[in-house]
């Protein structure tokens, strides 16, 4: 993917559709800049991008420097990337070599999902929907597509609609129609699974979609744990369609369709260590499931030859994604993390998830 991120990371650039066959997952690292708490901690950095590799190198802050020796052990982790953003990289670079890679694949008819990965407080939600003066991911791909669009006024006709949906415990709740109901999972004739009930908004421009987000998340389930104050335990899934037609052409059959998914997923973090007990602990397990779930799909997909069996089927997350991880789709995965040393552990797990996520490989088709 190299080549790919070098020819579209400016903007302005022309978009590039990914060439058809063995897909390949993006997967990034972006590690954000230390937060006011961890330096009054004390915190050191741990974590660093180098610049040519693309690599993280992570280094262990408990392992004694006279164990190192005796044991022939590193401090050190490396790990590759297609991209790896830091401290200096805007929300601009970040989107510029991620997301908007996927925007000229969409445009021909390929589903397409981004994925924010991490610990709780790594900076999925800054990347994903961002502040409203500098806005993430979400807001720059819709942005760009409403441009590209406008590119074929006269020749081709849009369509775009988003739904916004949290996974929560394991049950779904539309973010832009908040009520107490939960929406149920069905699947259709064709083995397509759809969110019965799920509200479905078409737009127009980027900022009616920048509106809908943040009234959105602040429909999001959000309550204080005790490993952070504002924890965020649901997955938060933005879906765009695209729908598009041919006007210069008569047939009905010229409409072409698209899915887009963006993902603000829940904290990685395990469980155990929120020390919480009760209620809090089921959502962890909750959580764990879905994230679990799609763990256990990347494994499977990511299998040499792609001939383990892939079950999408033991978690809501992945079952609303099962068209956009093993058929039809494009993947980035963008994986957070802090550089303090006092998240160490959180960082370790989470680049080791990612750096499984680089061997996913699908056949993917257009949709017609
Ligand atoms: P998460 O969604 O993973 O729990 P957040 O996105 O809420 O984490 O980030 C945690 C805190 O760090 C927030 O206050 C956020 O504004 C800040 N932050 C995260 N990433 C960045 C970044 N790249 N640059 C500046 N601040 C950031
Ligand atoms: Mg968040």
């Amino acid at each position: 993917m190299t080549n790919v991120l070098k020819e579209n990371g400016g903007t302005g650039t022309p978009l590039l559709v990914l060439p058809t066959g063995e897909q390949q997952i993006l997967v990034a690292c972006r590690i954000r800049p230390m937060t006011e708490d961890e330096i009054l901690q004390g915190g050191t950095i741990i974590a660093h991008k180098v610049a040519e590799d693309n690599m993280v190198v992570l280094l262990d802050p408990d392992e004694d420097h006279d164990d190192i020796l005796r044991a022939n052990r590193s401090r050190e982790r490396k790990y590759m990337f297609d991209v790896v953003s830091d401290a200096r990289a805007g929300q601009q670079d970040v989107y510029a070599s991620t997301a908007k890679i996927l925007l000229g694949s969409v445009l021909e008819g390929y589903n397409a999902t981004v994925f924010a990965y991490g610990a709780t407080g790594a900076g999925k939600t800054y990347t994903m929907l961002g502040t409203e003066n500098n806005p993430g991911i979400m807001y720059r791909t819709l942005h760009d597509l409403f441009v590209e669009i406008k590119k074929f006024e006269g020749q081709r006709e849009y369509q775009v609609s988003m739904s916004y949906l949290e996974i929560y415990n394991e049950l779904i709740r539309d973010l832009l129609a908040p009520s107490s109901s939960f929406l149920e999972l069905r699947e259709d004739a064709k083995g397509t699974i759809q969110v019965a009930g799920l509200s479905e908004l078409i737009t127009k421009t980027p900022e009616e979609v920048m509106e809908m987000l943040h009234k959105g998340n602040r429909a999001r389930t959000q309550e204080p744990t005790k490993a952070n104050k504002t924890s965020s335990r649901s997955h938060a899934v933005l879906q765009v369609n695209i729908k598009q037609r041919d006007v210069t052409r008569s047939h009905t059959e010229q409409v072409r369709f698209a899915k887009l998914y963006m993902i603000d997923l829940a904290g990685s973090e395990r469980a155990a260590q929120t020390q919480n007990t009760g209620r809090r602990m089921m959502e962890g397990a909750h959580i764990n499931r879905s994230l679990l779930a799609l763990g256990n799909c990347i494994n499977a997909l990511s299998e040499k030859g792609n001939t383990k069996y892939v079950n999408y089927r033991d978690s809501k997350l992945t079952r609303i994604l099962k068209d956009s991880l093993g058929g039809n789709s494009r993947t980035v995965m963008i994986a957070h993390i802090s550089p303090a040393s006092v998240h160490f552990e959180e960082s370790r797990n989470t680049l080791n998830y990612a750096d499984r996520a680089k061997y996913i490989k699908t056949k993917i088709r257009r949709n017609v």
